[in-house]
């Protein structure tokens, strides 16, 4: 057993991570893990952490490595955003936190899970901590791609890259950890083209697979403009419905707690001086809620890309294994009813639609414009 078990995949970055554990003269103050999304790069940090604090280099089973894992170790802190900016005030006090030495641990490790959420101000404040770093200090920032973060960061950390984990890791992994039936965890993990959180979800979770599916019908059901309005109201619809149930519970208990601490649990009205940190939580919250959703509907499109990537597949004969395995009849009635060029057409629809909502173009407009090119045409 190690804290690398569940690193599905990924051996090459591992054994980078691994060797900086075992040699000090690999190892640096700043590293950048890398990594499409659904690769892992949160639990690859997780494990780094852990491997870090634990005195046999990441074991699994002591104290070190269990708290690590657990997100209670002192002397690890974890950095993720729900918002779609990672702000300055967050930053100050990690630097801060920087600067002093572990309290019982071997490093004080710090994990920025989203650094491409830094902005100018925040990443500058992060920088200063970089360039001086204390003695036994560990920055972890994740990334989706060097790219994505600032380059005076990039330049002063150590990159390591995560690959898409092949679809036979994930579902063996599905399996070992999660005691998920065979069957269950290669459709699932192929279905989420090797995403591991979304596998795990799609496998455990039949009201998502059962939404996957609604998603993917869109593709049948456009026949004309006002089928594609209709289409998109309800993929929009479900979106937000799905951010609000994933969010609620959430903020309701974020707010008790801020009364609480407040001293107002109950009132009936609060106090002025109390009303503008009642505020500021509900907007930090309706940041939220708005990135949820995008996020929601940006995984419904990149669904809807792997039928039609599928439906190409098809359509070239190319003998290679559909995504949508459970939909493969759908795939080839659309593979029959259209053409390679339309089919890349429709493609290029949904992936203009995502870089448009990715950009804060308003979801319904995006979407809708989508469903009209996917209509059938000629
Ligand atoms: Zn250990």
């Amino acid at each position: 057993m190690s804290v690398w078990d569940d690193v599905v995949g990924q051996e090459p970055a591992v054994e980078v991570l691994r060797t900086a554990v075992r040699d000090p003269s690999a190892m640096t103050h700043a590293w950048l893990l890398t990594g499409p999304p659904g690769s892992g790069r949160s639990n690859a940090a997780r494990a780094f952490a852990a491997a870090l604090q634990c005195v046999d280099g990441g074991c699994g089973r002591c104290h070190d490595c269990t708290t690590t894992l657990g997100g209670t170790h002192p002397d690890v802190t974890y950095v993720a955003t729900e918002g779609v900016v990672i702000r300055a005030d967050t930053v100050r006090p990690l630097v801060e936190l920087a600067q002093r030495s572990p309290s019982q641990g071997r490093w004080r490790v710090i994990v920025v899970e989203d650094a491409d959420r830094l902005n100018d101000t925040s990443g500058n404040a992060l920088l200063k901590a970089i360039e001086e770093p204390a003695a036994r200090t560990v920055w972890v920032l994740c990334a989706p791609s060097p790219q994505d973060v600032l380059v005076t960061i990039r330049s002063r950390s150590r990159s390591v890259a995560l690959r898409v984990p092949p679809v036979d890791a994930v579902a063996a992994l599905l399996v070992s950890r999660d005691g998920i039936p065979a069957d269950v965890a290669g459709v699932a993990a192929r279905a989420a083209q090797s995403h591991v959180g979304i596998a795990r979800r799609l496998a455990r979770d039949p009201e998502g697979r059962a939404r996957r599916s609604a998603v993917l019908a869109i593709a049948a059901k456009i026949r004309g403009v006002g089928d594609a309005v209709l289409a998109a109201g309800e993929l929009v619809e479900t979106a937000q419905a799905d951010a609000k149930a994933a969010t609620e519970h959430r903020d309701a208990a974020e707010k008790a707690e801020l009364l609480r601490s407040l001293g107002a649990e109950g009132a009936t009205t609060l106090p002025p001086a109390l009303r503008s940190q009642v505020r500021q939580l509900e907007e930090e919250q309706k940041r939220r809620a708005t990135r949820a959703q995008r996020d929601v509907l940006d995984r419904a499109m990149v669904d809807l890309l792997s039928l039609y990537r599928d439906v190409l597949v098809v359509q070239l004969g190319a003998g290679v294994e559909l995504v949508n395995v459970e939909h493969a009849e759908a795939v080839r009635t659309l593979a029959e009813q259209s053409t390679p060029e339309q089919t890349l057409r429709r493609m290029d629809a949904v992936g203009q639609a995502r870089t448009r909502i990715a950009g804060n173009v308003a979801p319904l407009l995006a979407v809708e414009a989508m469903a009209i090119a996917l209509r059938p045409q000629g």
